[in-house]
């Protein structure tokens, strides 16, 4: 009987398991020749700082336009990928498109700085934080003006080779920050541990801040338990005005949502940076960028 029940869940599934599978299969096996191609790109969302709501840097977000299946978001591929070593050409791509445009922002007077998500596989990699000193060389951009986003599964799943690595890139002075924060299991513990920067509180506690007192008090809490350790405290999914008042009557320091900007192509991006510069010098004769 218990052979029976076991095995006809798994008949039950095996169409769509099929189908997962052999999706899976293909993104993976044409990743590197889109790669390649040019279908895959960078998109770039504004973060500003609160209250003053100068632009202090972008997160960089891939994108895929796939000739098949249309516009891919990175949950669609990400997972794919990062069970690959592919995932080391992704990550190799997005910080270099990334570190184009803070260099590209420094001669034109703008310090600006570019997030870029890391992956487990990054982070058990000893020799990441070589190629990340090679390419701030290459680009001449001080470190500082690069960001690396890590989530706590990330972290905590390998936390003896992540530890070094970790380690090696805070003394280079690039910035860490803990990604998706409030949403893993051991928060608070391990926070104090890690050699980071900067928190962003998880989107789902900030977009529920409106209707929910405990969203509310989760990010209040995170503010405060950030500015206790010394971080910078980012909150992502600032879709609504009064979501950024709270914010700001809170301490937050940084905000990044919708409100703000979506994450735009580089030529959009670009586009958005300028209405601004413009804005800002006709108001202010100097170069300082808001919203
Ligand atoms: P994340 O790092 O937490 O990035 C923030 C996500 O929230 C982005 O989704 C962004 O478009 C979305 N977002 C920003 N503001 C708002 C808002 O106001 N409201 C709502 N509802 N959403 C907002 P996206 O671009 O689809 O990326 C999803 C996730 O994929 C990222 O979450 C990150 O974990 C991963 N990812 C993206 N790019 C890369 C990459 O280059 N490498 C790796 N390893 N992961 C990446
Ligand atoms: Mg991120
Ligand atoms: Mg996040
Ligand atoms: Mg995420």
């Amino acid at each position: 009987q218990a052979a029976h029940s076991g095995s006809d869940p798994v008949r039950g599934y095996a169409p769509s398991m099929g189908q997962i599978f052999l999706r899976r299969f293909q993104l993976v096996t044409q990743f590197r020749s889109a790669l390649e191609t040019g279908q895959v790109s960078v998109h770039y969302q504004p973060k500003i700082a609160l209250p003053s709501r100068q632009v202090v840097g972008v997160e960089a977000l891939v994108r895929w336009r796939h000739p098949e299946f249309g516009q891919l978001d990175p949950d669609e591929f990400v997972p794919a990928v990062e069970a690959t070593g592919l995932v080391d050409a992704l990550t190799s791509f997005v910080m270099e498109q990334g570190l184009q445009r803070v260099r590209s922002w420094l001669d034109r007077g703008l310090r600006m700085s570019a997030a870029v998500n890391l992956s487990v596989r990054n982070l058990a990699d000893a020799n990441f934080p070589d190629l990340v000193a090679e390419a701030l060389r290459r680009y001449d951009v001080p470190p500082q003006l690069l960001t690396f986003e890590l989530t706590e599964s990330g972290v905590m799943s390998d936390p003896e080779r992540a530890l070094p690595v970790l380690r090696r890139l805070h003394a280079m002075g690039v910035t860490l920050a803990v990604d998706d924060f409030g949403t893993g299991y051991s928060s608070l513990a391990y926070l104090r541990q890690l050699p980071v920067d900067e928190v962003k509180i998880d989107k789902s506690f900030v977009l529920g801040m409106g209707t929910d007192l405990s969203d509310m008090a989760v990010v209040r809490a995170i503010v405060e338990l950030g500015h206790s350790l010394g971080l910078t405290v980012v909150a992502e999914g600032v879709e609504e005005d009064s979501a950024r008042e709270q914010l700001v009557s809170m301490g937050c320091d940084v905000a990044q949502g919708y409100l703000i900007s979506r994450p735009l192509s580089e030529e959009r991006f670009e586009a958005w940076l300028r209405a601004r510069t413009i804005r800002a010098r006709g108001l202010r004769n100097e170069t300082v960028l808001t919203l």
